[in-house]
């Protein structure tokens, strides 16, 4: 049955998919970190869709708090209800005091792409500057903008030649944009804005060396540039605490947020800003999606849900659990790295002999682990990173399952 629904799929869906290419699975149902397939086969899922499931599939209680919102009112454009004025009180209650007393908040769409678009509408609006620097090997999303600010380039090489104009810097590279900066961008302007993720995910679980992180804010600061830390993939708890740049001691002026919001899979995206940024008018980011009232009740749920049930503290024991698991990869002569933060790891596989990205590779750990049982995620140059990115409830027993079957999918794997 599922390849009969793949078959399907490609007969009448653009050829843009990505998924079911290196996944050719039709899925029916899902209960907490597993999904059962159209056939009945259960797999342990650690994609977990794309990171949006932070308290797995059908959470009862999302799910009983969901229908209950659905009954009651399921959209409400932009006017204020309950359910958004308790979820924007709970996404601020997430914020440090000091923090939370400076931000605004303004919801952008459904999608991290959506509040991508706004961050770096609000930050030109409020310079009055128009260039924007992001970093090689990240990722934004794949609306124009948000597209042409990805360092990631394989998907937007079509349509490079008609986008707006990016400066793009190396990632992890502490000197470099204080040096361009300094030599005034050896002849750009100043820009409206700098943007960056804390753990480049889709770029393959790369997370920012903390000398790095801090002197892009440095440096920011002192030029006055807005500094927009992407936090659609490692936010909501994904890094072990509630957003990844707490762990850097730095404090951005922008965050972007989105997939995990509402813990259920449900689409909202947001922007918390520096009220200081608040230079733009009524209409400069609207959109019809932008009242999920389900999304916002569920979201309420799942912050008193992941409180209540220490699943911080989960993520920080299950990711040291997924580090001591995967350490026996570390000598294996095709990984070149094991790397994360919290519930959010990548295996980095490379030729020995050329040093080179080892995609193939990658992706025959992937359909190795997919028929022992194991969804995983590639990412990267050449998709050459395996990732995982379980539900952050995820429990011992089943990181230990699904980490035996990765190590050995790689250990059978090599060529
Ligand atoms: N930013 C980051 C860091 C992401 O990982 C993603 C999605 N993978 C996006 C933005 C775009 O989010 P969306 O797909 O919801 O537009």
């Amino acid at each position: 049955r599922s390849a009969a629904l793949l078959a399907r799929q490609e007969q009448r869906e653009s050829a843009a998919r990505t998924y079911p290419r290196h996944l050719p699975v039709a899925l029916a149902e899902g209960s907490g970190s597993f999904v059962r397939d159209v056939d009945g086969n259960v797999f342990i899922d650690f994609l977990a869709g794309a990171g949006v499931l932070s308290l797995g599939h059908g959470h009862p209680e999302l799910v009983a708090c969901v229908s209950r919102q659905l009954g009651l009112l399921a959209h409400g454009l932009d006017f204020p209800t309950p359910a958004k004025d308790a979820f924007t009180e709970a996404q601020l209650s997430m914020l440090d005091p000091g923090l939370r007393d400076r931000m605004k908040l303004h919801f952008c769409g459904p999608t991290g792409a959506n509040a991508v678009e706004a961050a770096v509408k609000l930050c030109k609006i409020a310079t009055g500057r128009g260039d924007v620097v992001s970093f090689r090997g990240g990722f934004h999303g794949s609306t124009h903008a948000a597209m042409a600010l990805s360092g990631l380039v394989a998907a937007k090489q079509p349509v490079q030649n008609t986008m707006p104009g990016v400066h793009f810097f190396p990632y992890n590279d502490p000197g470099a944009l204080e040096e361009a900066l300094a030599d005034g961008l050896g002849g750009m302007p100043r820009p409206a804005a700098v943007l960056m993720e804390l753990v480049q995910g889709e770029g393959g679980v790369v997370p920012a060396r903390p000398d790095f992180a801090q002197r892009v804010r440095a440096v920011t600061r002192e030029l006055g540039v807005p500094l927009i830390v992407d936090e659609v993939q490692t936010g909501c708890g994904r890094t072990g605490t509630w957003f990844a740049f707490e762990q850097y001691g730095i404090e951005p002026d922008v965050i972007v947020a989105s997939k995990a919001l509402s813990g259920a899979g449900l689409p909202v995206a947001l922007i918390l800003y520096n009220a200081v940024l608040d230079k733009w008018g009524p209409g400069a980011h609207i959109g019809t999606f932008r009242g999920n009232q389900l999304a916002f009740a569920a979201g309420v749920e799942a912050i008193r849900i992941i409180r209540r049930d220490g699943v911080l503290d989960n993520v920080r024991a299950r990711g040291d659990q997924v580090a001591e698991a995967l350490d026996v990869l570390r000598g294996h002569p095709w990984v070149r790295e094991v790397r994360g933060r919290g519930l959010m790891w990548g295996i980095e596989l490379a030729d020995p002999d050329t040093g080179r990205p080892a995609g193939a590779m990658a992706s025959a750990v992937q359909a190795h682990a997919l028929r022992q049982g194991l969804i995983v995620e590639l990412g990267g140059r050449d998709d050459c990173v395996v990732r995982i990115l379980p539900p952050l409830n995820v429990t011992a027993e089943v990181v230990d399952t699904a980490c035996s079957i990765l190590v050995k999918a790689v250990t059978s794997c090599g060529p």
